[in-house]
């Protein structure tokens, strides 16, 4: 899968899982947050590192998403306000780590290897060494990863529709 086909599937995943809470500015911020985080795995194509090794998997998101969370919550806190610097910080921590979690599923839906077989990964590292991965398309594939886009973005306007008739309905 490449950037759109990611961007894509988290916005698909995160606006579903923000429609309970409605149309609200730190929902909105986690959608957009797992959005801009959903390529950082393959941030190793620009280093040494060995592609879909390192950086994709759990406890690569966990980290990532504890410090750039800690750093901005505390620094919420310290120049805003205590609640509102912790749940900043938490849903800074939770869509980061959302964004790379969709990016690992992106991953074990799509990718060939060159022999055509799938391209595993090891998505449960550090709790599992289990290699998943069922190349059901090539990771390159414009038309997928376009209708993953299409989809997402389809998904979150209905997200704000339906924030926007909640709102209006006084059903929120
Ligand atoms: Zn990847």
């Amino acid at each position: 899968m490449n950037w759109k086909g990611h961007a894509g599937l988290s916005l698909l995943i995160s606006s579903l899982l923000m429609i309970p809470f409605g149309l609200k500015g730190i929902a909105l911020g986690f959608i957009i947050i797992t959005v801009l985080f959903s390529s950082l795995p393959d941030s190793d194509l620009v280093t040494p590192l060995e592609h879909r090794s390192l950086t994709h998997n759990v406890g690569f998101g966990l980290i990532f998403a504890a410090v750039i969370g800690s750093i901005i919550g505390y620094l919420a806190v310290i120049y805003v306000e205590m609640i509102t610097g912790i749940l900043v910080g938490i849903m800074i921590m939770l869509a980061i780590a959302g964004g790379v979690f969709s990016h690992l599923l992106g991953d074990i839906i799509a990718g060939w290897r060159y022999d055509s077989t799938p391209w595993k990964i090891n998505p449960l590292l550090p709790f599992s060494s289990k290699s998943i991965g069922y190349g059901i398309f090539m990771a390159t594939d414009e038309k997928v990863n376009y209708l993953f886009l299409k989809v997402g973005i389809l998904t979150f306007l209905f997200y704000i529709s339906f924030g926007i008739f909640r709102i209006y309905s006084g059903l929120h």
